[in-house]
């Protein structure tokens, strides 16, 4: 939970523009970006240090005062976290980022349970946490992640609110699908594109983290540095070389004992390994390159030469739906068992067997 709070060294000049700046009178703040550059413990950060009594010289939080402990404890009175139910059952560091990560930690059980959308009665919620509770001075901060998991009845209340925003609130709305929110939503916010680092800057982060070799874990998150450190602890590694020595040879794949095998991983990461080995096929196919798994160009692009790419490209969108329903799966070995099979039936057309 320690990196929570922490601001990544990509984050430090945006940190200085905003925090100096006179506009942080803004009562909404969109913070937009991609998955696993660390927009959460930026937004965490951010409201630490206006909720602070002593900040520092860089205007980060004290982490000393009775409002930085309030915080940390996850009491403090004058903030305000909106989540999916399924976010705020199963925290965990870095996995906070993103939800592509946090299901990948969580079981598909508590999955299934856990609701995926903030409902509107969350944002009806806020009328108490504004008008009747906490400090009445000072700031209170409602921090709403991801913002796009708004359904559409709970957007309109929020829009409510943006529109008449109550004295010292200021909303932090997170989105990975900011083209998501509701136009007058984004419109309402002070849009704050937040920084991915370039290559070098996520490297040198990383070997600070320990992770070795970074270049390795960073192609593989799709250059998500946060993504990158969590791959690099656990067995994810030897899992991922497996599943990758099995596509890599489609034509002896056996789906049945293999679907088995597999479902014992969580399966919306399980469909996006195979999202990330497909896109390198297409990739390698139409450009010539490859982008997440560098140390299989050789194999990759022997199987890219063999695929037909219109096909290819049908098999590759019908990926990004199963990626969607492997939230829902009713059968976690049928559902992976019909993807692998798809899998063979572009990859070894003439050996499909129904
Ligand atoms: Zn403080």
């Amino acid at each position: 939970m320690e990196e929570l709070e922490e601001l990544y060294p990509w984050q430090n000049t945006l940190w200085q523009q905003l925090r100096r700046a006179e506009e942080m009178r803004a009562h909404a703040l969109l913070l937009k970006g991609r998955k696993g550059i660390g927009k959460l413990s930026f937004a965490y950060a951010l409201a630490k240090s206006l909720l602070c009594e002593r900040v520092t010289a860089r205007l980060t939080a004290c982490g000393q005062c009775a409002s930085c402990r309030w915080f940390t404890q996850g009491t403090h009175p004058n903030f305000y976290l909106i989540a999916p139910e399924a976010f705020t059952s199963a925290p965990s560091d870095a996995a906070l980022e993103s939800d592509e990560d946090r299901r990948e930690n969580d079981t598909v059980k508590s999955r299934k349970k856990a609701g995926q959308q903030i409902t509107i009665d969350q944002v009806r919620s806020l009328d108490h946490f504004v008008y009747f509770s906490g400090h009445q001075a000072g700031y209170k901060v409602i921090l709403i992640h991801p913002a796009e998991a708004m359904n559409a009845a709970a957007a309109n209340a929020l829009l409510k609110k943006l529109e008449e925003p109550p004295a010292h609130a200021l909303f932090l709305l997170i989105a990975h699908q900011w083209q998501d929110l509701l136009p007058t939503i984004r419109s309402r916010c002070q849009q704050i594109t937040m920084p991915v680092p370039d290559t070098v800057t996520a490297c040198d982060w990383l070997i600070q983290q320990g992770v070795d070799p970074p270049e390795t874990y960073l192609a593989l998150a799709g250059a998500s540095p946060l993504q990158a450190k969590m791959f690099s602890q656990g067995d994810y590694l030897v899992q991922h070389a497996e599943f990758i020595r099995q596509m890599s040879l489609p034509e002896r794949l056996d789906p049945i004992p293999l679907s088995s095998a597999l479902s014992k991983l969580d399966l919306s990461m399980l469909v996006n390994w195979l999202q990330k080995w497909c896109y390198d096929l297409m990739s390698c196919r139409v450009t010539g390159k490859v982008r997440y798994h560098l140390q299989h160009e050789t194999t990759i692009r022997k199987l890219a030469a063999t695929i037909n790419p219109l096909q290819f490209a049908q098999f590759w969108r019908d990926l990004i739906k199963t990626q969607r329903l492997s939230q829902h799966p009713l059968n976690t070995k049928l559902f992976i068992e019909e993807m692998l099979l798809s899998y063979m039936s572009v990859m070894v057309p003439g050996r499909y067997r129904e």
